[in-house]
């Protein structure tokens, strides 16, 4: 019996709507706490109603469904309405956009390890997610965090994050919900772009491992992984090239053929080179029979903040920018990205909390 259960032909299409050609994820999940920390950039105030304006914003950017297959949210903005009454992700559903939700709860420090973490939010999830369900949600997200120094991550990390990304993911799949299957190994260290795709090997090894012990359904799922790079401290460079070459080598050591997309996160690139690395990817000649794209938190948003700043009457311009960061990935998805829009500053910082 595999977990997907009743809900085998819908997880299916779900799944392949998201990796549809030319289209990708807005991560808009951001907890109280994080968008908090990007409102302080741009000195807005981290209320509930600022964080409707926001993501109203973006949910109402005209042309993004053109690019934009799916939007992951966080638990308030699925229950959010605007001062209208209109709930917000109404204006995703009435675009053709699926909705996604965050189901994870953060991170908790594996005891035994040298603060290596474990996700939280695996009790009451089969709940969660049939009122998610109930409420218009149709994909998931859980994110698994590894962090690379000379014996990291260990044995225990890799297991636990394996175990529980199969498991979520089953859960997810037995209640009609798209689980993205998401392992993050942090950029953080200065550890060259050889070593990167050593551990993200091991790491997606196990997760894939765990998945068929507990048996998902595969054409239901999605990967979202890190692209393999150099460390954030690394005194070596890559080109996209590079990162585009190890990324897919990887991925093609580990995905089964099964899964019908990979949908990046950007992990502190710059907006820049998370479509340029991409686009890379779709341009390169070599066997990838999985839709390759993008499922960006800060390389889609980044700009698009600062030209808002809170201000009302910066709204279009805020969403012009980001509909232009929603074009270059489309065009990254189908390698047509001839670059040069992006903003180039790194979006990294040390050990990233979500
Ligand atoms: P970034 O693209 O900002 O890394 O975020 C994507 C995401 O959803 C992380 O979990």
């Amino acid at each position: 019996m595999a977990a997907a259960g009743a809900f085998r032909d819908e997880l299916i299409k779900t799944a392949n709507a998201i990796a549809s050609p030319g289209k990708g994820i807005l991560a808009a999940d951001e907890s109280t706490g994080t968008i908090g920390k990007r409102f302080s950039s741009i000195n807005v105030e981290n209320t509930e109603e600022n964080r409707i304006r926001y993501r109203k914003l973006l949910f109402t950017t005209p042309g993004m469904n053109q690019y934009i297959s799916g939007v992951i949210c966080y638990d308030e903005t699925l229950r959010s309405k605007d001062k209208a009454g209109t709930p917000l992700i109404k204006y995703l559903q009435d675009a053709g956009i699926v909705v996604g939700i965050k189901v994870d709860k953060g991170l908790e420090v594996i005891p035994g390890t040298d603060g290596e973490t474990s996700t939280q939010g695996l009790d009451g999830l089969a709940e969660r997610c049939k009122e998610y369900y109930k409420m218009g949600a149709r994909f998931a997200k859980w994110r698994a965090v590894y962090k690379i120094s000379a014996n990291e991550p260990s044995d225990v990390a890799i297991k636990e994050n394996a175990w529980a990304l199969a498991r979520y993911g089953a859960i997810c799949q037995s209640n009609g919900l798209v689980p993205i299957i998401e392992p993050e190994i942090l950029m953080d260290g200065d550890h060259d772009i050889e070593r990167t795709a050593q551990v993200t090997e091991k790491v997606q090894v196990e997760v894939y491992k765990a998945i068929r012990d507990q048996q998902l359904l595969l054409e239901g799922t999605l990967l979202k992984p890190n692209m393999v790079c150099p460390g954030s401290d690394s005194k070596a460079r890559a080109s996209s090239m590079d990162i585009a070459a190890y990324t897919i080598r990887t991925l093609q050591r580990c995905v089964p053929v099964a899964v019908p997309g990979i949908v990046f996160l950007s992990g502190g690139q710059s907006e820049e080179e998370a479509t340029l690395n991409l686009n890379a990817m779709n341009v390169m000649p070599a066997k990838k029979p999985w839709a390759l794209t993008f499922s960006y938190g800060r390389a889609l948003q980044q700009s698009c903040l600062k030209a808002w700043k809170g201000e009302e009457s910066n709204l279009e311009a805020a969403q012009n920018v980001f509909l232009d960061r929603c074009r270059a990935n489309g065009e990254a998805q189908l390698g047509k990205y001839s670059g040069g829009s992006g903003d180039t500053s790194s979006l990294f910082q040390a050990n990233y909390k979500y």
